[in-house]
């Protein structure tokens, strides 16, 4: 896009912009990301409230976004996590998540991320192909409960905080380590974890990764690559910076999963001061990324 249009565009025919010199607006030329990627997280899809056509008109308004592709934070399914659910129930649940991302998942590749709600423990049979983190797994269609990918220029690195009071296992740990090692330098990289590694929700509410120390220290290790942090989990927005590295808690989709709210609602299905919504991440090609979020209507 020229200054002109640029101008034209935003309606900022300001003096100052007017009379900038030449170099400068090169400087205000758009660039262009090398991705735009969309980070839905907290789907918690059931029946009732009329949910699934909820979801999937904030799925077509995504899409609007013209992304690349998809990053799900987990908790897709509403919980099959406690103790009374039933196979059916459980089985019911993501029989909806699976309507509801169909048509998403013809056209858009979707890298998920397993939450807490999704396992399902109560069959108590480890033989059992439904129990547990494996068979979300396999419901996801993802390789492995943590895994990485390479797009452009960036990397992307999914894992699983359903261990040990929220945090890597030392498999994982190990893992994490050699993947971000044998990078080459200043590879940029992102990483998606269902909670929040750093920020200000995990003051206000607990819920984050209890190994956050040995994570900022790993990062700061790799402070050439390691540029953004996802979570989700808090069904709050924050944003925070350190070292460096961008750490986004990018609210929830369901909001206050999908119902009206309660007393500590800012807004109708809002959960405390964060609206339903999805954010929208732009990957630029020298490593910079912006996480814009965007609060949804439905
Ligand atoms: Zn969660």
């Amino acid at each position: 896009m020229n200054r002109r249009n640029w101008i034209k565009k935003t309606g900022l025919w300001t003096g100052a912009a007017a009379v900038a010199p030449l170099s400068q607006s090169e400087q205000i030329t758009e660039r262009k990301p090398a991705l735009t990627v969309a980070h839905i997280t907290d789907v918690h899809i059931r029946e009732g409230d009329n949910a699934p056509a909820r979801f999937k008109k904030c799925l077509e308004e995504v899409k609007k976004h013209k992304v690349d592709f998809f990053l799900n934070g987990g908790d897709s399914i509403h919980a099959a996590d406690y103790d009374n659910v039933t196979r059916e129930q459980m089985l019911a649940q993501w029989a909806i998540w699976d309507d509801c991302v169909k048509n998403t998942k013809a056209h858009y590749e979707m890298h998920s991320c397993i939450g807490n709600h999704d396992p399902w423990w109560a069959g108590g049979n480890k033989s059992d192909e439904m129990y547990g983190k494996e068979y979300v797994v396999k419901r996801l269609n993802v390789p492995n409960r943590f895994y990485s990918f390479s797009k452009e220029d960036w990397h992307f690195i999914i894992l699983d905080g359903n261990n040990k009071n929220v945090s890597l296992d030392e498999d994982q740990f190990n893992w994490l380590s050699d993947d971000l090692e044998k990078l080459p330098e200043k590879t940029p990289v992102l990483i998606m974890s269902h909670y929040p590694i750093l920020g200000a929700t995990p003051i206000l509410v607990g819920g984050g990764h209890s190994d956050f120390k040995k994570l900022k220290s790993l990062f700061y290790k790799h402070k050439d690559k390691v540029r953004i942090c996802l979570s989700g989990h808090q069904h709050l927005q924050d944003q925070t910076e350190y070292n460096g590295v961008k750490y986004c808690c990018n609210g929830a989709v369901s909001g206050f999963w999908w119902g009206k709210g309660d007393a500590e609602s800012a807004g109708p299905n809002y959960y405390q001061e964060t609206p339903p919504g999805y954010a929208i991440l732009k990957l630029y090609a020298d490593g910079t990324v912006s996480n814009t979020y965007f609060p949804h209507a439905f």
